[in-house]
């Protein structure tokens, strides 16, 4: 009752805020609300209360979907952890930037997990400043790179792998660096953000307290965005004495640990719930409960019926799941909704919620309209799931599915038989061509699989033999130079020669070029190859430009002199490549004005057609000292369209405090498919390349280009009048390997 009068109080307080405002000239935007996103792991569709179960009783999940709405329809968008996490971070269904595999416990690999070219929910609500948290199993790579903090989270504490034990006493390794197997994953000590702690509680407990604690410690500098990533009930099947005698009377020992399991989480969702509560904070709270896939019968005991299949599987056991959502502020309480909805439209609830867009296309909707009633119409008339190494695709149009398997085809209609029992003739279906044709469509914007996953395990340990053998992401200094595997050299300048970069490889730009940039770029004198290395050096000397012209139009002419002075090598005429990996080992000046890049255009056709790959740029995005990896292009309208990654200086200084004055890798891995542009072995973006084929069949990534090496001053580098000069850009050597 005090509880409610002092909510009434805080209501009553907020509109008279809003009249305040109101009067003063402005109307107060709606508070945003918090997001608790509460994700269970490998539970069955008819596991919780509220799908009907008696044998497990969920009082307190059941609560989400009673005082909100309850989704009958519920699909995740692949039926195992890793793709399911990657669509529900991103809102994008995982195929369309290659996380269509279970990442494995890999620390040394960054291309494990989400490209970092994408946005996580955490990084879009970070935009509109909510803290956020997330509490549990990560499973969305092990690389420093995919770290949770990397990925917009504020806290951690978990496990970064797919999965782990329970029982504090069995976690005996005490890092990553301990791990010799995949498994060994499991037995980890806990971290709490970059560190290790020693936990004692049963784990499902211990998340539990975290979460409580999170709320108490946020909710009066709302908003926030916690994660509870929980990995019950995924195995091992292990509960702690006080869940298990709960369940006494079920036979099955499997089933009862299972059970012991579920109730444990519903224990820690009552204890959130109530933590919320308690802050005054459950009216603006969106809260959202789900399961990353359906329950793996044999493993772990669940139950999936009415449904058929599980885990693994594109029948609905595998894909559909409990899932409920509340919002006492802006949803109805007691709902019941029917129609599919996405785990991907969590991050488009939650991001319009807040006020951000996106940076990138979302494939989830924004829920809030459909479930008030507002819009009647279907969030997602289609859906389409996938496993390009089962070479399975699956449409949901309507009421009816089509599972393709190779060239084998099944068809239910699920508005009669949800448990996909009877498959329909694709003869007697008139849209069969059209659904086809639509699978077909949407298949043609995915990305192949970008790193071999846990089901590839063998394969991925011969190809990487040092897989356990930690190395620093960000000690690249001593790294041998090594051929990539099934590839060879075909190109490289290792600038060993004293003296002026050979003109066999590399012609000099001269005068000024492009950007309205401030430099003169020089035939000579501003490279020179010393100590093995070739270093570019912008002066600040003045230079009479020849072509001057006072009243013309055009920048190159119209300026009588240039201020500095700086160099520019390209290869045209000389090499050029298409396909294959290309690495260059480097050190730049992050002094303001500077802009130093390594980048290819295209042998045919003018710029932006030509199409651009930058490799590396840094320069000033918003006034911040920014890292940039890009590509450029011609879009379906003219124009030109770019693809590009950024990272703030400022968060490579955080690991690394004298990063500019260290060498660093680096790297384009190029093939027909896509451009991956890595640093320091860090893949930083991913750029698919079918879909800018133009209606001519050109595509400007699936020609040869040449490489430009170059230091720019002023223009997007900052002005420099406060530099000191000059200022250097060293490079240790340029190599591309090819297939041979
Ligand atoms: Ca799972």
């Amino acid at each position: 009752m005090i509880l409610k009068s002092s909510l009434r109080l805080k209501r009553l307080a907020c509109v008279i805020g809003i009249l305040l405002s109101f009067f003063v000239g402005a109307i107060a935007a709606p508070p945003k609300p918090n997001v608790v996103l509460i994700l269970t792991d490998d539970q069955g569709y008819a596991d919780v209360g509220f799908h009907g179960s008696t044998q497990i009783p969920t009082p307190n999940i059941d609560r989400i979907a009673a005082k909100g709405v309850m989704f009958t329809q519920g699909y995740v968008t692949f039926p195992a952890c890793g793709p399911s996490r990657a669509a529900l971070i991103t809102g994008r269904q995982q195929d369309r930037f290659g996380s269509s595999r279970n990442p494995l416990f890999a620390p040394n690999d960054s291309s494990q997990g989400v490209p970092l070219s994408e946005e996580t929910l955490a990084d879009a609500l970070k935009r509109a400043d909510y803290t956020s948290g997330i509490l549990g199993k990560w499973h969305l790579g092990t690389h420093p790179s995919q770290h949770p903090l990397k990925r917009g989270f504020d806290e951690f504490f978990g496990f970064l792998e797919g999965g782990h034990t329970y029982f504090p006493e069995e976690w005996i390794f005490r890092d990553d660096a301990e791990v010799r197997t995949q498994y060994g994953g499991y037995r980890t000590r806990l971290m709490r953000n970059n560190g290790r702690v020693d936990e004692t509680d049963y784990l499902t407990d211990a998340l539990s307290r975290e979460a409580v604690a999170f709320v108490n410690r946020h909710s009066n500098q709302s908003p926030f965005f916690l994660f509870v990533s929980y990995n019950a009930p995924h195995s091992p099947v292990q509960a702690s004495d006080k869940y298990l005698a709960r369940f006494s009377h079920i036979e099955n020992i499997k089933r009862r640990t299972y059970a012991a399991m579920v109730s444990a989480v519903d224990d820690g969702v009552g204890r959130i719930l109530e933590a919320i509560e308690q802050n005054g904070q459950i009216h603006n709270t969106l809260v959202i409960f789900l399961s990353d896939n359906g329950g793996p019968i044999q493993d772990n005991a669940s139950d999936n019926t009415p449904l058929r299949g599980g885990k693994g599987g594109f029948y609905e056991g595998g894909i559909r799941v409990p899932f409920a959502m509340m919002w006492p502020d802006g949803l109805p309480a007691g709902s019941r909704f029917d129609k599919p909805v996405s785990s991907m439209d969590i991050f488009a609830t939650a991001a319009a919620l807040a006020g951000v867009t996106p940076k990138k296309h979302l494939d989830g909707v924004n829920l809030i309209p459909y479930v008030t009633s507002e819009n009647d119409g279907a969030p997602h008339p289609t859906l389409f799931w996938r496993n390009p190494d089962r070479r399975i695709s699956v449409i949901r149009d309507g009421d009816v599915k089509l599972i393709r398997q190779a060239n084998d085809i099944q068809i239910y209609d699920l508005s009669k038989d949800t448990s996909e029992s009877t498959p329909i003739d694709p003869a007697s279906l008139p849209q069969f061509a059209s659904l086809m044709e639509k699978l077909d469509g949407w298949e043609a914007g995915l990305m192949p699989p970008r790193y071999l996953g846990l089901m590839q395990e063998a394969e991925y340990n011969r190809q990487n033999p040092d897989r356990f053998n930690l190395i620093s992401p960000f000690e690249v200094d001593t790294l041998p130079a090594v051929v990539p595997q099934g590839y060879e050299l075909v190109w490289s300048d290792e600038f060993n020669t004293n003296g002026v970069p050979d003109s066999t490889k590399w012609i000099h730009e001269q005068g000024f070029t492009r950007n309205e940039e401030l430099q003169w770029y020089q035939l000579s004198g501003n490279t020179q190859i010393k100590d093995g290395r070739l270093v570019i050096e912008a002066r600040r000397e003045t230079i009479l430009n020849p072509n001057y012209e006072a009243k013309s139009n055009d920048w190159r002419k119209n300026r009588a002199t240039a201020e500095y002075t700086a160099a520019s090598i390209k290869t045209p005429g000389l090499f050029s490549f298409l396909y294959g990996i290309m690495e260059v080992r480097a050190r730049i000046d992050t002094s303001m004005g500077s802009w130093p890049a390594i980048w290819t255009l295209g042998n045919d056709r003018r710029w932006p057609d030509k199409g651009e790959i930058d490799i590396l740029e840094y320069y000033r995005v918003q006034n911040r000292a920014t890292i940039l990896a890009n590509a450029a292009w011609v879009g379906p309208r003219g124009g030109v369209l770019w693809d590009s990654a950024k990272i703030p200086l400022s968060e490579l200084l955080d690991d690394m405090p004298d990063w500019p004055e260290r060498y660093h890798i680096w790297k384009m891995d190029w093939n027909e498919d896509r451009i991956e542009l890595y640093l320091n072995n860090v893949l930083i973006n991913t750029i698919p390349i079918q879909d800018k084929t133009h209606a001519d069949g050109f595509n400007p990534f699936r020609q040869p280009h040449y490489i430009l090496l170059n230091l720019a001053i002023g223009s997007n580098g900052g002005d420099p009048a406060n530099t000191r000069f000059p200022i250097t850009y060293e490079v240790d050597y340029v190599r591309v390997y090819q297939k041979p």
